[in-house]
């Protein structure tokens, strides 16, 4: 639960995982939101927390965020 996620290992899964690019250059923490280049061109915010664990992995476009439940 503790895995040290650093900026190269984060910009990897983005990566391997999405078809979203990595644009923050620096990661300062899980509550940090990073900058993400969606595939439609499109930049959007997200932790990385959310990234990775709800598969918030688009903008708000390609993805809109489901009504919490
Ligand atoms: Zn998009």
């Amino acid at each position: 639960m503790n895995k040290r996620w650093t900026i190269g290992k984060i910009k990897e899964f983005v990566e391997k995982n999405s078809e979203s690019k990595l644009l923050t250059t620096e990661y300062h923490g899980f509550s940090q939101k990073l900058l993400f280049k969606c595939a439609c061109g499109s930049n959007f915010e997200k932790t990385f927390t959310k990234f990775k664990n709800n598969n918030q992995r688009k903008c708000d476009v390609c993805q809109p965020p489901k009504a919490s439940r």
